[in-house]
């Protein structure tokens, strides 16, 4: 294991903005992460987890230590006649996991196909699409305490799920290097059709038998109209989170904005989608300098190429600012910024 010294981090974030980072280094197995507690550079500066570099946004140089995840691996753990418990290493692609998955026939996570980055980061913001979230087919994780080298496993319910959220986005933010995942499937499939678009897209595709995999293709195939490519233009999903209003807010919104579409999480709990509230703002397929909103969702920030992280920042900032004029909600940030 080295450590290199002034980084370039453009080709580790999906933005594809300019940073560096003082001081970088792969880890390819949990032994490195011990190797490192003893190491001075580790103990003297702050340290930041990467995978895929797909929700986060950098606007400065890194001052710290960039621990790379690497750590490959995937495992089928326990198996009864209709649940199978299958443990992935962080640093996996979470998606080819995925498809690990789809192709054996497991279901459960066939809904969050195509989202990118790593098996390590999905608990961070539990992540979600279609429906699902991680948290409906979570068991565990193994996790490694930077500050004492402790190998420590949270459970479901320590993980303190909720929407893109977990425990480690706040209370322990910073404090653990998740190293593994373990998630239990079904062998016997209970799809979720009612979301978006799925059970129109299974019709255009004509299929004779409904499976893991066509389920799979076909959120692939939503999603690649909806959503832009990272490698062409540079993004990180949804900016902001969708904002959840009580029913008295949204009263007095639907009675200003009889248009308003919503998504009822309970009797008082109201979900209004974030592009809808960009997109009345005037957002929607904006440019800014280098930056913008993406032409078919407005919830997505886009590099159209030469944009600084502090650009895109100041975007961001612009819209939280219009949203909040307009319609009286503070949208809040997904994506972390550096
Ligand atoms: C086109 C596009 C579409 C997207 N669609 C969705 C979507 O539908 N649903 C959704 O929920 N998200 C979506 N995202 C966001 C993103 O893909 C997820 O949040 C993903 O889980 C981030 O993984 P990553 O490895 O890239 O994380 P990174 O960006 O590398 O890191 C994100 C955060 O997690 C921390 N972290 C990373 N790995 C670890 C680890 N092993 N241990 C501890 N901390 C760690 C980092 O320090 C950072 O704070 C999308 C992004 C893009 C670009």
């Amino acid at each position: 294991m080295t450590i290199k010294s002034n980084v370039s981090l453009k080709p580790f974030n999906t933005f594809g903005v300019s940073a560096t980072t003082k001081y970088f280094t792969r880890i390819e197995k949990i032994a490195d992460l011990q190797t490192l507690l003893k190491n001075p550079i580790y103990q003297q500066t702050q340290k930041l987890i990467l995978g895929g570099g797909s929700n986060v946004l950098f606007t400065q140089d890194f001052e710290g230590l960039l621990l790379y995840n690497n750590l490959k691996g995937i495992q089928k753990v326990k198996e009864t006649k209709e649940h199978v418990w299958v443990k992935a290493n962080s640093g996996e692609n979470w998606h080819q996991f995925v498809l690990y998955c789809v192709e054996k026939n497991w279901a459960g996570i066939e809904n969050l196909s195509l989202i990118p980055g790593s098996v390590g980061a999905a608990p961070l913001q539990n992540i979600g699409a279609y429906g699902v979230e991680l948290k409906d087919v979570f068991k565990e994780l193994e996790a490694f305490d930077l500050q004492t080298g402790e190998i420590v496993i949270f459970k479901n319910q320590d993980c303190r799920f909720g929407y893109r959220e977990s425990v480690f986005k706040n209370v322990l933010k910073g404090r653990y290097f998740v190293l593994s995942v373990t998630l239990k499937l079904d062998k016997n499939p209970q799809y979720k059709l009612d979301y978006g678009v799925i059970r129109q897209q299974l019709d255009a595709m004509n299929i004779s038998k409904l499976s893991v995999k066509e389920v799979s293709n076909a959120i692939c195939i939503i999603r690649q109209k909806k959503l832009p490519n990272p490698k062409k233009i540079g993004n990180a999903g949804s900016f902001f989170k969708n904002p959840v209003v009580s029913q008295s807010f949204f009263e007095k919104l639907q009675n200003q904005f009889p248009d308003v579409p919503f998504y009822r999480l309970d009797a008082d709990t109201i979900k209004v989608p974030a592009g809808w509230l960009i997109e009345q703002c005037g957002w929607k397929g904006k440019k800014v300098g280098q930056t913008g909103t993406y032409k078919n969702q407005a919830l997505v920030l886009v590099n159209h190429g030469a944009a600084t992280g502090k650009e895109v920042a100041k975007l961001a900032r612009d819209i939280q600012f219009s949203v909040t004029e307009k319609f009286n909600i503070k949208l809040e940030q997904e994506v972390n910024t550096i």
